[in-house]
Formats: structure tokens, sequence, C-alpha cells
């Protein structure tokens, strides 16, 4: 009786509206892992899809020309079907996030359609399409002139690939987001999605221009009108200008390592936290490995305005039996990393502020 049911749910996922994004993605990965091992003709792998997942030839070939061809995830090269670089990233990791994120690059814009439709739904097609379009033009600039046919096909394309994803669902020619929907813009803001290089490059020059100015160390004007978007955009251009300064290096223990997707684990930190209101000037920023964020931000560690020292609370003193304690409190006392040029130097108000508000002592 199990093996039935699990037949049955496997036969269902691949269609419209059936399945969550969850099973979508699993037999997504499973047809590139099957893809990567077999290397299969084009042939073989609508037979493959087929038997599978119980799809018909036709349904078969859309998977195979839209979810894998189209996007990019897959190549066919003297008669055989080998994954790109981006289907072996999809292979590597399982994160529905990495998912969308190649697709959006695919086929521009179809994060958008989830960001109109998680601020309104039972949204009507042409509304959906026109609004889309709106936002997709400021985004992806050649696109600006497209005709209005061309618009209404290519929004149509991503509703459908949304669809059988079962992101979407429609009733009576109007759109929302399905269940999963919802929990998947709950935990990834589609604003985040797929940020454009030319959207941080601009920010860049903005978030640069604030160390030419004195340091200001809270910022409470400018984010009320700006949108989720520029904010995230912000906080990219905010990340690489700080990130950058320390080579990618933690700059309280010196831990650097780049995973094979070319991303560094030690990433730009407030030191007086954005939730503070803190300034995205540079010169509030720090680099720090996943653990050392969480011991400045837990108050464990400080570092003193000036010198640049670590300086580690007595808490970590009055547990220095624990290997792990000892690992920070060994370092107090020690400098910091320095930033490459002098003038991104964390700024000595916003550590007096660390040490007062969130150091232990
Ligand atoms: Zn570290």
């Amino acid at each position: 009786m199990r093996g039935t049911s699990l037949i049955n749910k496997v036969r269902m996922t691949f269609y419209p509206m059936a399945g969550s994004i969850s099973e979508q993605f699993e037999n997504l990965l499973q047809t590139l892992q099957w893809i990567k091992v077999n290397k299969p003709s084009p042939n073989e792998v609508y037979e493959w899809l087929k038997a599978q997942f119980r799809l018909s030839h036709y349904f078969a070939r859309d998977v195979y020309t839209v979810l894998l061809i189209s996007s990019g995830l897959v190549k066919v090269s003297n008669g055989r079907c080998y994954l790109t670089g981006d289907g072996k990233v999809i292979s590597a990791t399982s994160s529905h996030i990495t998912l969308l994120e190649v697709f959006e690059k695919s086929f521009a814009g179809v994060a958008a359609i989830l960001e109109v439709l998680r601020t309104k739904s039972n949204l009507r097609g042409e509304i959906l399409k026109a609004t889309w379009f709106d936002l997709v033009k400021e985004r992806f600039p050649k696109m600006k002139d497209w005709s209005k046919r061309t618009i209404n096909n290519q929004c149509g394309h991503r509703i459908n690939w949304l669809r059988a994803m079962g992101f979407i669902t429609t009733d009576e020619g109007r759109y929302s987001l399905s269940k999963s929907g919802w929990e998947f813009v709950y935990q990834y803001p589609p604003e985040g999605i797929a940020i454009q290089r030319h959207e941080i490059k601009q920010q860049e020059k903005k978030v640069d221009e604030l160390i030419l100015g004195s340091f200001e160390p809270f910022d409470v004007s400018t984010e009320k009108s700006s949108s989720l978007r520029q904010v995230l955009v912000r906080n990219r251009a905010f990340r690489v200008i700080v990130s950058t300064q320390y080579n990618y290096y933690c700059a309280i223990c010196g831990f650097r390592l780049q995973a094979p997707r070319g991303v560094y684990e030690a990433e730009a930190a407030h030191i007086i936290p954005k939730s503070k209101h803190g300034t995205d000037d540079p010169r509030n920023g720090i680099c720090l490995c996943g653990t050392c964020h969480w011991i400045f931000d837990e108050g464990l560690l400080s570092i003193t305005p000036k010198e640049l020292s670590l300086v580690a609370a007595n808490y970590l003193q009055d547990k220095a039996k624990d290997l792990s304690a000892r690992r920070y409190l060994n370092l107090h006392g020690c400098k910091i990393k320095p930033v490459i040029n002098q003038k991104y130097t964390p700024s000595d108000e916003a550590l007096d502020w660390h040490n007062q508000n969130i150091f232990l002592g």
C-alpha cells in the first residue's frame, strides 16, 4: 500500500497546480542527477520522464524543454544531454531559492510575478501582466520596448512555469499564490531574488559616497521611503564594499573559505545592527565569519576604538574550561585584521556604541 501511495504522489507532480514546490523541486533534482550520471539522448530523457513520473509524451517534452533546456540547466552536445554549470550548482545544492535564482536568470522576471501576487491576490490576467511589466522594465532595461503581444506571451510563459511548479493557482481567470507559494514568499522575499549586477553597482557608488562625509551612525530617514528591493540592493552593495576591504577574511578569527559556487563564508556585518537603524556607511561594517558574527552580536566579544583590539566578556572568562569559550577568550588583546584602504576603518563611534550597548562587559 505504501508503494502505491508513493507512486500516486509522484504521478501528480510536474502537472499544473499539483504537488508542493518541494515535491516538484525534488523531481527536478532527481532528473538532473539521472542526466548527470547517464548522459542520455533527448529521446531517452522523454522516455525516462514518462516512465518515472507517468507523464504524457507532450508533458515530458515540456518538462524537458522548459524546465531543463530553456532554463540552461541542461545542454545537448553530440546528441547527448549534459548538465551546464548552473545545472551542476542546482544538483549540488538543494535549495528552492537557488532554483528560482537560476530560473529568474533564464526567464527574466519570473520572480517579479511572485512579487506582484504577494501584494495583490486574486488578480485578473490583464492587470497581473501590466503590473508585472511595470516592474520588469525597470529591472531589465532590454525588455523595455516589448510590444503588448510579446508582454502577454512572455508573462504567460512565466505564469505557466510558476503554475507547473505549484507557486500559483488560478480561479476563473484570476491569479493568486498557492499555499506553498505563500510559504515560499514568506521565507524568501521575491524582491531579493536575482538582484542584477547593475543594480548593485549603482548602489555601491551611493553607499561608497557616505564615507566622504562625517560618520552618521544612525539612518532613520531614507529607509522609510525605500522599497524592499532597494533596501536589499543597498544591503548587497554594503556587503560587497565591506567584504572586499577585508579580502573576505573574518576580521576576528581570520577564517576565509570559498565554496565551489564562488561565495565566501565570511560576510560583511553591521557594527550597529540594522535592527537598531545602524547606517550602511561602510565604516559601520566589518567582515565576519558566521560564528564570529554571532559572538559579536551576542556581545561576547567587542573591539576597542582606535587600537582595534579584541576584548572578551567576563562571561567567557567564567567559562574558560569550555573549549569553545576558550577559543574566543584566547583572542583577548589581539588586533583585528586591518582593512585594505584605511578610509574604511571601522568608526570609533560605531565601536563605542557596540561597547556600550551590546558588549556584555
Ligand atoms: Zn571568525
